[in-house]
């Protein structure tokens, strides 16, 4: 009887002080965090490890960087002393040495070391810097759809008002490559206004693929420049390309290099997701804004990491187009990776979106008829309550691209599920498996 009333007291006590707490929560969060309390590497990522999934979700390689990478690693945690001290504020010198050799060879220029780069944490803190300098109370800017879901929030928190602009498919019937998925010029002119601060474009993108053409990239530039707005283009996926596709860079063309941030990622360069290395490239006088809030904020990255980076530029300075390099090793690797997942997503009914680059592939659920009856997921979008219904019925994690839209378009793209092929052969045919087994109704 006691242990009861004990408990009732915990239990009542324990109500009280969640109420006490919810309400303190509410009075305290700055208003600019209202709204994006959601994030679905958040949500999913735990589901998926929740239910032991195979996990086509989240876009990580499941193999190791390349050997001497790893090596680099390690002889930089040995290395002494200052490679476990601070370094330079705005990137480890070695690094932003080869950064600016190797892309000031791939963009036809000279790019300046200390003055036209910022390694930051990722390349999630290079596009936050990024919104954060630029971006206004106020400002438009300009996002095209579908978009790496963090560009919203990021514009958000800095007080600017996200302007959507889709990439619509070009024509009707069966849509095999992200080529088919264009921008309407007339449609992207429309939306440049007084308020235009930057346009963000991603190529490859993720979740579609779609490799922007040189053509394309020179509509957007032409734009950019005739209303003086800022170009941040999220290159993440630069080096994976297929069949042909080439990665143009929008800061090489006439009149770009001087409104255009440019921002990679080791963790996707080098298959190292989890050493956070990126950069932000650009004109001085953009990059030191971007420097502002990178000093008053992060203040600088971890020192052995951008050491082995840096290392790893070096090597591929050295081996730059021929089959040493592993920017020419991952995308050859992927490209059969590809190629296996798109068959097997076609031999079991889904219409696969074949990317022209990055390692993401979507594809149409629209045929696929479950019974998706789970109560707790009732008011979310088609394709979140099919991937979780994958997830806890079939042990298979992927990705819901309604994520990657707008609120005002997600409504329409909720027939797209997003896998990710960046995996050992072994998970691609155990997510195999699981798809073949269901559609032989297994
Ligand atoms: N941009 C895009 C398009 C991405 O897919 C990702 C996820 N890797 C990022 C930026 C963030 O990259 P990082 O892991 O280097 O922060
Ligand atoms: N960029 C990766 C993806 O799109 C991972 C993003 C994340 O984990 N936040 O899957």
């Amino acid at each position: 009887m006691l242990r009861r009333i004990a408990s009732l007291a915990v239990n009542c006590k324990t109500e009280n002080v969640a109420k006490f707490e919810l309400k303190m929560s509410r009075r305290l969060n700055a208003r600019r965090i209202e709204g994006v309390d959601k994030n679905i590497w958040v949500e999913f990522t735990q589901l998926a490890a929740d239910y032991k999934a195979v996990n086509l979700g989240q876009g990580f390689p499941d193999f190791s960087p390349p050997n001497y990478l790893q090596e680099a690693f390690c002889k930089a945690l040995t290395g002494g002393c200052s490679m476990h001290q601070y370094t330079r504020a705005f990137g480890h010198p070695p690094l932003v040495k080869i950064l600016a050799k190797f892309f000031g060879m791939i963009v036809g220029r000279q790019v300046d070391a200390m003055e036209d780069i910022l390694v930051t944490v990722g390349a999630y803190q290079a596009l936050f810097c990024t919104f954060q300098a630029l971006v206004d109370e106020g400002d438009e800017v300009i996002i095209i759809e579908p978009f790496f879901d963090c560009y919203q929030p990021m514009v958000m928190m800095a007080g600017g008002k996200a302007v959507y602009v889709p990439l619509r498919p070009r024509a009707e019937g069966k849509l095999l490559s992200s080529e088919d998925w264009v921008l309407s010029t007339e449609e992207l002119a429309s939306k440049f206004s007084q308020h235009t601060k930057a346009i963000v474009i991603n190529t490859p993108n993720n979740p579609l693929g779609k490799v922007y053409k040189r053509e394309e990239l020179q509509v957007i530039a032409d734009l950019c420049i005739k209303h003086d707005v800022v170009c941040i283009s999220d290159e993440v996926y630069e080096w994976l390309t297929y069949d042909g596709a080439e990665h143009v860079k929008i800061a090489s063309l006439p009149g770009m290099w001087e409104r255009t941030v440019t921002i990679g990622s080791a963790g996707k360069s080098f298959s190292a997701t989890g050493w956070k290395v990126g950069w932000a490239i650009g004109s001085d006088h953009i990059l030191k804004h971007l420097k502002t809030v990178h000093q008053n904020s992060v203040y600088h990255c971890a020192t052995a990491a951008q050491e082995a980076v840096a290392q790893g530029f070096q090597r591929e300075y050295e081996q730059f187009g021929t089959p040493e390099s592993y920017f020419q090793q991952l995308p050859d690797r992927l490209h059969h990776k590809r190629r296996k997942l798109a068959t097997c997503l076609e031999s079991v009914g889904l219409q696969p979106i074949l990317p022209e680059g990055g390692y993401f592939m979507i594809a149409d659920i629209s045929s696929i008829k479950v019974d998706l009856n789970d109560p707790n997921t009732q008011n979310e979008p088609h394709d979140y309550r099919f991937v979780k219904w994958l997830i806890k019925e079939k042990g298979l994690a992927t990705i819901p691209v309604s994520a990657f839209f707008s609120p005002e378009h997600r409504e329409d793209f909720q027939n797209y599920i997003r896998f990710c092929f960046v995996k050992e052969d072994s998970t691609l045919n155990a997510a195999e498996d699981i798809l073949r087994k269901w559609s032989d109704g297994k």
